[in-house]
């Protein structure tokens, strides 16, 4: 007798083998934003009362997806060595250290050599001048492209097995521009919500704008034998 299987039986087993091989199915927990990030500067208090005068606040402008962030309404002059600048750039809040964020493009209009870096990392960088309505502000260091990154609360750390500090890639399908962008670090912070953040020259490259899917894709890890096959799903975080 021979047994014959229906459509429904060949599923049922398909299921049945990959659940076996790979666990139960893993629902992602949130959507997967891209966003650019354009240039753009963070600002102290204290200079941000240097640049718009005394007892002056940042003003919200418009939210951003991050909960509790906004594009402000001052803008600030970013002027470079040679005297080359850019004349409104957006501050974001609320305030922290100063910081100034560019894309290469920006970096080599105003003749500064920015190096990538994590926001926050001003080891060994350069400075501009921030000029205000009110006042003027000499940073000695600061000005950086930041590191392309995705933030990540715990249901995404999770679902993806990464821990803060590991970097993944991205892929971009968009017509005739697909492109996979390395090494995002992944940042940590428990009430954030899933979001990548590029600059202008990346989302420029692969004309995000036109982007039909985004993906986020785990390095591959040397495969250690033990059956995770290189996913690095075994490693503990
Ligand atoms: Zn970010």
């Amino acid at each position: 007798m021979t047994a014959t299987l229906n459509r429904s039986d060949v599923e049922r087993i398909v299921r049945q083998v990959l659940t076996t091989k790979l666990g139960p199915q893993r629902i992602k927990p949130n959507p997967l934003v891209v966003n650019v990030s354009a240039r753009h500067v963070h600002l102290s208090q204290e200079h941000v009362e240097i640049l718009f005068g005394k007892g002056a606040q940042l003003e919200p402008h418009k939210m951003l997806y991050q909960e509790g962030y906004f594009a402000a309404k001052q803008t600030v002059m970013v002027v470079g060595p040679r005297r080359r600048m850019l004349p409104e750039v957006r501050v974001l809040g609320p305030v922290r250290p100063s910081q100034v964020e560019l894309a290469f493009t920006d970096a080599i209009s105003l003749g500064i050599d920015a190096p990538v870096r994590i926001s926050g990392d001003h080891r060994d960088t350069p400075g501009c001048v921030l000029v205000g309505p009110e006042g003027v502000v000499e940073l000695q260091a600061g000005v950086i492209r930041a590191q392309r990154h995705v933030h990540m609360g715990p249901a995404d750390l999770e679902y993806f097995r990464v821990k803060p500090g590991d970097k993944m890639d991205l892929r971009i399908v968009s017509p005739t521009c697909t492109t996979t962008l390395e090494d995002l670090v992944v940042r940590f912070e428990p009430k954030c919500r899933l979001e990548v953040h590029i600059d202008t020259d990346e989302g420029n490259a692969c004309h995000l704008d036109a982007a039909t899917h985004v993906e986020l894709i785990q390095k591959q890890h040397e495969d250690c034998g033990c059956g995770c096959g290189g996913t690095g799903a075994c490693k503990p975080h």
